[in-house]
């Protein structure tokens, strides 16, 4: 018996979001951790995924397979569940990862729950508990089936990180023609050394940052801070900052560790992407705003003065 975990890369590295996915297969204790990789990447860099628990990696590297296309990936990894014999497939929640989830689902016939945010209770069945309305309830789940599909949400498990790095194996699929119907024709990648939904710490401004001219402030912070950042959703609809830094709940749902809010009132929908982020600073001139509620820590005062002196301080500290 074995557990499958499908990864997925970036620049070149395995996703942290897909090692925190091999360390809960780890954990999870229910024989043989494999991770699989779809599509070109280096071997040294796959390698990795056993630093986070897996014993080796298969690697499915067909030219077909440079893009990601899902029902092709699907098919792969339910060829590779059947092959390892696995009970169990764990994936990052993701795009990507869900729409792939659910097909395996369909082709292994696999009970499948997403937005698993801990180890399952072995202690009668397997029960999970999942996220549902983006993070604000919860609901636990017995996977019935023989298999089972996990996708998990971010910081589910702690990061392993005492492994060591293991073999990669080339993994011979057999995709078909019917993979292919749907062709990707480009791909638009979103810009920043740091991607917003991975990262540890994120910068967001709001209206009450006046314009995109005064992002810089927000971009030093950010710097200074090793952060990826974001933006409310009027920001990104006047087009100050482009669309995929648009966080909340008809954008990107974050949860890093640190969420640094700067000129935004917090309202539901904006609060429905952060609410799982471990620690929220908020900084706006407005005491009565409603996210001083949901903050750990709250400023109250004008962002154009706080903001530069936060920065100040931060690059003296780091000196
Ligand atoms: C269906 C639906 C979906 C939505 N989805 C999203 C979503 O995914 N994400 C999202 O963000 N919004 C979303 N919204 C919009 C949401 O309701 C709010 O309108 C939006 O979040 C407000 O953005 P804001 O906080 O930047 O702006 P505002 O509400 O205008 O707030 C600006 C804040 O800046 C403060 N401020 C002003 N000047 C300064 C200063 N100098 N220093 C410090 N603070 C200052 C003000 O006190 C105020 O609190 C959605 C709305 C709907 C109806």
């Amino acid at each position: 018996m074995s557990v499958l975990v499908f990864i997925e890369s970036s620049e070149g590295e395995i996703r942290k979001s897909s090692l925190e996915a091999v360390s809960y297969a780890a954990a999870l204790d229910r024989g043989e951790v494999i991770a699989l990789a779809i599509g070109e990447a280096e071997e040294s860099a796959l390698a990795k995924a056993g630093i986070s628990g897996a014993s080796r990696v298969l690697h499915a590297k067909d030219e077909q397979l440079k893009e990601d296309n899902i029902m092709a990936y699907a098919s792969v990894v339910a060829e590779a569940m059947e092959k390892e014999n696995a009970e169990i497939l764990v994936l990052a929640k993701s795009s990507l990862g869900d729409a792939v989830a659910s097909r395996v689902a369909i082709k292994s016939n696999a009970a499948l729950a997403s937005n698993v945010v801990e180890l399952p209770d072995f202690s009668a069945g397997f029960k999970v508990k999942r996220g549902i309305y983006t993070g604000k309830a919860f609901v636990n789940v017995d996977l019935k089936a023989e298999k089972k599909i996990l996708a998990i949400k971010k910081n589910a498990v702690p990061l392993k990180e005492d492994g060591a790095p293991c073999a990669v194996d080339a993994f011979a699929s057999t995709v078909n023609e019917a993979d292919f119907a749907l062709k990707i024709t480009g791909v638009e990648k979103a810009e920043g050394e740091i991607l917003l939904p991975e990262a540890e710490i994120v910068v967001s401004g709001g209206r009450g940052m006046k314009g995109p001219e005064n992002w810089h402030i927000l971009e030093d912070l950010a710097k200074s801070l090793g952060a990826a950042t974001g933006c409310s959703k009027p920001v990104s609809d006047m087009e100050w900052r482009p669309h995929h830094e648009h966080v909340g709940q008809t954008g990107i749902k974050v949860s890093p560790n640190l969420y640094i809010a700067v000129g935004i009132s917090g309202a539901i929908q904006h609060l429905a992407g952060v609410n799982s982020s471990k620690c929220l600073v908020v900084i706006n001139k407005d005491p009565e705003a409603p996210f001083f509620k949901a903050a750990d820590y709250g400023i109250v005062g004008d962002a154009f003065e706080i903001v530069p002196k936060l920065t100040a301080a931060i690059k003296a500290l780091n000196a």
